[in-house]
């Protein structure tokens, strides 16, 4: 089973499946919302407010797109909290199963019982689906793409690829529309 990580819940844009005992299944995605930058020009400045995370489920058809965000994830202990004005309450299936999720993998265990939570398809960083097995990309195995595994961690003996050092990272950031953020 994946060993999965807060880590990989944070690094940016996690999409996950859990499966029950029943064989239903639900996907979710945990996304950074956009840095907010006190100077777009100048990024040393800093942010004007931290980012957060939002919480989506997979609700259409369009299984990168179509995520209906509900949720802030606290970044200590990985609890949601709904937006304002979300249509979901504590007591729908999706955020009890989130929370369980969210706040087991930060407390370092996987659910008990009855939810799976399988391997990522697409790297934890960037969402990009990850097509090339384990043998061409070592990094999968920790869940990121072969671009964003260098920037993450460091594997012995994985080929060393070249990352320019002002590279901007907003390449790895979402859209602006993907959520509204719950204010
Ligand atoms: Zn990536």
């Amino acid at each position: 089973m994946f060993d999965w990580k807060k880590d990989h819940l944070t690094a940016g844009n996690c999409t996950f499946t859990a499966v029950d005992g029943n064989g239903d299944h639900l996907t979710f995605r945990v996304k950074i919302s956009n840095p907010v930058w006190n100077n777009p020009d100048d990024h040393s400045q800093g942010l004007k407010r931290p980012q957060v995370f939002f919480v989506g489920l997979l609700t259409g058809p369009a299984n990168t797109r179509d995520f209906s965000g509900f949720a802030t994830m606290n970044r200590e202990d990985g609890s949601v909290k709904l937006f304002n004005a979300t249509r979901f309450t504590y007591d729908t299936t999706a955020v009890k199963v989130a929370d369980l999720i969210l706040t087991s993998i930060f407390a370092g265990k996987l659910p008990d019982g009855i939810i799976r939570v399988d391997a990522p398809d697409r790297c934890v960083k960037c969402g990009k689906v990850l097509t090339v097995p384990v043998e061409g990309n070592p990094y999968r195995a920790y869940g990121y793409g072969p671009d964003c595994g260098p920037r993450m961690m460091t594997l012995p003996g994985a080929p060393r690829l070249m990352v320019a050092d002002d590279e901007d990272e907003g390449g790895y950031l979402p859209d602006a529309d993907d959520y509204d953020n719950g204010d």
